[in-house]
Parts: structure tokens; sequence; C-alpha cells
């Protein structure tokens, strides 16, 4: 069985001791497993990291943004190959892998940039004969963990600004689908990138801790669900850390009575069932607005029934399997329980049969959900599609505001002042305006409100700089040293 190593100081280390299944979710056959670190040995990385830091630190913007240019390089040549350990262990069809690595680029095009993301300010003659200036240095020792949805882009949303802004990494991916993120980290290697400043450590709750306990990890980035990120947020600050914690989402697409509602239908099945619903993106619940949801429905059932489900590595296959097939049963279970709550359920994704022991389901649309039903409160992140019929544009913000999550929104409208009110009133991080999956392009950053985000800085762009980085302010003076005096007074501008 193959065995998937950490990666610590620029060399594999395949622990036995403690392991990991790893499964091909479109088999459902474990071919593989991970090595989980003990205490020791994430302690010993963390040690790698710390070591490797006065050096990377000291490297210059020049040589930084060179490593940048060659691993965006390496990322983009070795695609394929990265495409299908993604789709090997998360079960994602390929065309949709190289859509992930494409939007994780994005990270490393914009830390190719860091000379200009770094630099401070200066104000001249503050004071007579006084300059300030100001500058931002690395926090130190960075702890990344990310969650099996995304096992490219989320690593490379973090690690690309991080090391670039000379800190040094212990990247802790999800244990269900850990390949990629040692695959990334030898691509740093040979992108020059000096060996203990990314680290690849595996491990479930017991690696985490360590990381949020040990002093030498100065701030912590966590993508990952809202129980955890709730967690690891309070007792990483607890700690003294710095800390974004990511979490999940329950996006809302509202559809008022004079969209296209063929577009709006191709967005919905789109952004509803691709990648099986495992997108922290996904859109989970369509609100209808004002009589538009019969219509609506039949749009999207007649596109559902040309969908075809199947493994990611067929090029026919439009959607793939579930992660794991204990998660395959807790999605069902939403969509077993939903009629019993009162809801309509559609199309029941359970009704689809599959030649085959992966973890297949088969997508699912729930009318008549309301807010209160287990099927509308909780992220069920599979294929579920529910649709919640509301009268006006006013009740459709209303209830998009009092939901729990404030990731992604999106409004489908040929309205612009709909759209802009909406944009005005709605309370989420991300807004799509006739776009259903709003992820910012990599210039700006990621991030949403309420339980899908705890901290204050979001993800990537520009605001992955402040996060990655603490402001040092300088002020100076060359005076003529004979002018020098004794004054106890507090120092005034003059
Ligand atoms: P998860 O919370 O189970 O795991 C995320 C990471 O935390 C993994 O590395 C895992 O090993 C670790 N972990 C799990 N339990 C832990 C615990 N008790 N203590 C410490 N660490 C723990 O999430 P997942 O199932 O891998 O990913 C899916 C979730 O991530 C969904 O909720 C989804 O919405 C969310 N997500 C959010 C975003 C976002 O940008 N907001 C992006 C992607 C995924």
């Amino acid at each position: 069985m193959q065995r998937i190593p950490h990666y610590i100081n620029g060399r594999e280390v395949p622990d036995a001791d403690r392991v990991g299944p790893v499964f091909n979710p479109a088999t459902g056959a474990q071919d593989k497993e991970v090595a989980l670190a003990s205490v020791e040995r994430v302690v010993e990385a963390i040690e790698a990291a710390k070591a490797a830091l006065p050096l990377w630190r000291a490297t210059s913007l020049a040589k930084r943004t060179a490593v940048f240019y060659r691993v965006r390089q390496l990322l983009v040549d070795r695609t394929p190959e990265l495409a299908a350990i993604l789709t090997s262990e998360h079960g994602k069809v390929l065309s949709d892998a190289k859509g992930e690595i494409a939007r994780g680029l994005e990270n490393i095009e914009f830390a190719t940039g860091l000379s200009h993301a770094l630099k401070g300010e200066f104000s001249e003659q503050v004071s007579s004969g006084v300059d300030v200036h100001s500058v931002r240095q690395p926090v130190g020792v960075v702890a990344c963990i990310t969650p099996f949805n995304f096992p490219a882009m989320v690593p490379l949303w973090m690690i690309g600004s991080a090391l670039a802004c000379g800190n040094t990494v212990l990247l802790k991916p999800s244990e269900k689908d850990p390949s990629s993120a040692v695959f990334i980290a030898k691509l740093f290697t040979e992108a020059g990138l000096p060996d203990g400043v990314l680290n690849v450590i595996h491990g479930d709750k017991d690696a985490v801790d360590v990381l949020i306990e040990h002093p030498a990890v100065r701030a912590i980035s966590f993508v990952g669900s809202t129980p955890v990120a709730r967690s690891i947020y309070a007792r990483a600050a607890d700690n003294g850390k710095r800390v974004q914690a990511l979490g999940g989402a329950k996006n809302h697409m509202v559809v008022l009575p004079d969209a296209d509602l063929d577009m709006a239908a191709d967005a919905a099945v789109s952004a509803a069932y691709g990648s099986a619903g495992e997108r922290c993106m996904a859109v989970s619940v369509l609100v209808a607005v004002g009589g538009v949801a019969d219509d609506l429905i039949a749009a999207i059932s007649t596109r559902v029934a040309a969908l075809t489900i199947g493994p990611g590595t067929d090029p026919a296959s439009e959607m793939g399997p579930l992660i794991t097939r204990e998660h395959r049963d807790r999605v069902a279970s939403y969509v077993a329980g939903a009629a019993a709550e009162g809801a309509t359920v559609v199309l029941d994704g359970r009704d689809q049969q599959f030649d085959s022991d992966g973890f297949f389901l088969g997508v699912s649309l729930i009318d008549n959900v309301k807010p209160g039903m287990r099927v509308y409160e909780d992220e069920i992140f599979g294929p579920v599609l529910s649709v919640v019929r509301v009268d006006t544009f006013d009740e459709a913000v209303a209830l998009t505001n009092a939901n729990q999550y404030g990731n992604g929104v999106a409004i489908f409208t040929r309205d612009g002042g709909a759209a802009r009110q909406f944009e005005f009133e709605i309370e989420a991080g991300m807004v799509g305006v006739n776009v259903p999956i709003p992820v910012p392009v990599g210039t700006f950053s990621f991030g949403g409100w309420k339980n899908s985000l705890f901290g204050d800085t979001h993800m990537y762009g520009p605001d992955s700089i402040r996060f990655y980085t603490r402001g040092k302010v300088v002020t100076t003076r060359w005076p003529d040293p004979a002018t020098s005096e004794v004054n106890l007074g507090f120092p005034q501008l003059s």
C-alpha cells in the first residue's frame, strides 16, 4: 500500500506508527494510507520551520520573486499530474481539478508581485528634521490548516502570500486527500525554495493541537467547517496567536421575476451540483421570488436529467462521487428527512443507481423548504439544492441575512437598481450579480461574514499581506549634535 509521507526540511518522512486511510472515492477502494504525525513529529517540523526563518526572511525580494516565477511555471507544466492526484483522492472530475489549480495559480501570480505588495510608506519632514517610514515584516512561523474539498487551491491561497512575506510555513492538509500538498511542496523545492521554509505534516486533531499550542507558531490560517473554525479561532487567540479561520457556508442564490430563467437555471445547476456540491461557494439555497419557482424548477429538472455522473477520470463525467462513504450517507440522510419536515422532494438523488462501489449519489432538488428545517439550517455539503419561495425582494434579503452563514451570495436579475440595492443590504462577504460562484480574483481577497469567518482579515490578495506581516513604524532624525539638550517633556511636533 502506498504511504503518503510528511515533507519536512526538504525530505519525505514516511512515519508508520499511526496511519489513516486514503480512498479513491470513484471506486471506494483504499489504495493509499497517510502518515499521521505524532506530537514529536509536529514539533520536529515546527523546529525545522523556525530554523529556516532567519535565512528566508533575509532573502531579498528579488530572489523570493524568482522562486514564485519558477513555481508558477512548474505548476502550469505539471497541472495534468496534479489534477490526476486531485481526482484520484477527492473524486472531482478532471476538468474541475484543472480549474481548481488554475484558480490556485492566481495566488502564486499575486505572490510574484510581492515587491509591490510589501512596499512601505514614507513621510518626509513630519516634524522639523524628522522623517517617518513604515515597513511590514514577517510574523514568523505560520501554520496553514486546510480542508478536503480544495486540496490544491486552498493551500495555494495561503502559502503563496505567507512565503512571499518572508514567513516559513507548516502546511497541515486534510488527511482525506493529502498527496497534493506534498506534490506542491516538492515543486517549491524544485523552484529553489530553501529546505525547511515550507513543510507538510499530515495528521488530525492531535497534530492541529500541537500547532495551536506551540509558542513558535505565530499565526494560523484555517479553512474548514464552522465548529472547527470557531474552536481553532478561540484556542489559537487564547494562546496569543494571530488567527484567521474560515468556516462553512449555506450560499443563497436569489432569482427575481425579471431574471432570464434559462440563464438562472444553468447557473443554479452548475453551482449547486458542480464538484458534487462540495464547494464552500456552492449554491445550496435557491430563493425564488414572486412566482418564478415553478418555471425555475422545471428548467432545472430538464437540465438535471441530462447530467452525467461518473468517475472523474471519464471525460464524459460532469460530476463525480462524494469524498467518503460516511459523508455520502450523511448527505442522503437530509434528503430522506426532508419530506417529514414538510418539504417537497422533487428530485431524489438516492433513486439513481450506480454500477460501482464508489461514493456516488445522484442530485436532489427539494422544494418548499423553510427556515427551521434541518435541510435549510445545516450545511449539507453535497449535491442537494433547496428551493425557498418568497413573495418579495425584501423577504429574500431578510431571509438571506437571517441565515447563520454569510460566505457567498448571488442575485439573478436584469434590474441594475435591484442588484445595487441587494449589494448594499446583503450580509455576506462575497456577492455575485448574475454570477453564481463569486470567488474573487486573486488580486482581491476571499472571505465570508458571520459564521463563515472568524477573524478580521480575509484570505489571499491584499488582506493576506496584512495578515502575514507585522507593521513597524520608524521615526528618524539626523540633528546637529550641537543642538542636543535634555528635555523631559513628551516629544511634540515642531
Ligand atoms: P473540517 O473542518 O472537517 O477539516 C478541516 C481541517 O481541520 C482538516 O485539515 C482537518 O484535519 C482538521 N480538523 C478536523 N477536525 C478537527 C478538530 N476537531 N480539531 C482540529 N482540527 C481538525 O472540514 P472538511 O470536511 O475538511 O472541509 C469541508 C468544510 O470546509 C465545509 O464546511 C466547507 O464549507 C468548509 N470550507 C470553507 C471554505 C471557506 O472559504 N469558507 C473553503 C473550503 C471549505
